[in-house]
């Protein structure tokens, strides 16, 4: 049902291949959010025309709106977002968790209200929701600790995080186990290969770029690098600043995804070779050149600055999905041309030039 393949590496970056039930997407690979099943101002044939070849979509915002049961009716998420890319679904664990519930957790089910109505939900629960939805990789459920959290949460949250993954686990289903372990090495170490124990299709780093500082994050993906299997995908979650997912694949990374970059669109911050730019300042208005000279996406063929500012001054909406077309382009791009410098062995130096440019 899934296959990964590593065709090339150079040191520990890799390239490769994912095939899920017939569908295919290469790797080092950058998933754009579908939170509610759609990417935010994009239609699913944009996703196509833009390259995408899977995005992540989560349980618990479908499970809120319009219920699972709507969309298992309409015959899965596939047909409901009409999308024949891959489709990953996250468990939900990280809002039903939120401090914001009401909440309730142990290591048999969560429990939590949401809009004055109340949950609960098993670990397996979690996941056979997520399989009701149909799509072609389901998360387990973690508990991940707020940050900074004390060694003893920290420690709770690794035990708990070993017990559902337990739970979780159907042979019948392609799954994803999730570490955590915040940024304590032996506690990251231990909770790798908890999920390496109890055995998964592929293996998601979490619980990381919630505060942290960045080098701590990469130490832990190095200790991920190290514990978990090289001929299994590993994906770490809601990561999506064009540095960090250069680093991160540096250190073994092959799945990312994260709102980042359409998030950012939506608050006129747009990517370029030599770093993000407010896309409304004044010093844009009459600049009829492209966001970025380098881009090749349609909103760079087609449209410029000058006109993308006049746009967002006006209020016009147009304007944010010209600049989530031009940001998820630029991560799509830059995963491409990573997957080519592994290729030809010269990933460092291609990091090296892209970052110092970047920043
Ligand atoms: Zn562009």
């Amino acid at each position: 049902m899934l296959e990964f393949d590593v065709n090339s590496s150079d040191k520990s970056a890799r390239s490769g291949q994912l095939t899920v039930n017939g569908r295919k997407a290469k790797t080092p690979l950058f998933m754009p959010v579908a939170t509610k099943g759609a990417v935010k101002t994009l239609t699913s044939e944009d996703l196509e025309e833009l390259g995408v070849q899977a995005v992540i979509s989560n349980m618990y915002h479908l499970l809120m709106a319009p219920g699972i049961e709507v969309i298992e009716s309409a015959g899965g998420l596939h047909e409901f977002m009409n999308w024949d890319g891959v489709i990953f679904t996250d468990s939900g664990g990280f809002q039903m968790i939120r401090k914001d519930f009401d909440q309730d957790i142990n290591d048999e089910r969560l429990r939590f209200t949401s809009g004055g109505d109340e949950y609960e939900m098993t670990p397996r629960e979690c996941v056979k929701n997520q399989w009701r939805l149909g799509p072609d990789v389901a998360m387990c459920l973690d508990h991940c600790p707020p940050y900074p959290a004390d060694r003893g949460e920290l420690e709770k949250s690794v035990r708990r995080t070993r017990k559902w993954a337990e739970r979780c686990r159907r042979e019948e289903m392609n799954l994803f186990g999730i570490s955590q372990g915040g940024t304590v090495p032996e506690l990251r170490r231990k909770s790798c290969r908890d999920m390496v124990d109890v055995g998964f299709q592929g293996y998601a780093v979490g619980g990381l770029s919630i505060g942290e500082p960045r080098e701590e994050m990469y130490q832990m993906l190095e200790i991920a690098d190290d514990v978990y299997p090289a001929n299994k995908p590993r994906y770490l979650m809601g990561l999506g600043s064009p540095v960090e997912l250069l680093e991160s694949i540096e250190r073994g990374v092959d799945i990312f995804d994260s709102a980042y970059p359409t998030r950012n669109a939506r608050h006129r911050s747009v990517f370029t070779k030599k770093g993000r730019i407010d896309i409304r300042k004044s010093v844009h208005k009459q600049e009829y050149g492209p966001i970025d000279e380098n881009c090749d996406c349609p909103t760079c063929k087609n449209y410029s600055r000058a006109y993308i500012n006049h746009l967002c001054r006006a209020e016009e909406l147009s304007w944010m999905r010209l600049t989530t077309v031009h940001n998820l382009h630029f991560l799509l791009e830059l995963m491409r041309r990573a997957r080519d410098a592994i290729e030809e062995e010269r990933f460092e130096q291609f990091k090296r030039v892209f970052i110092d440019d970047y920043k």
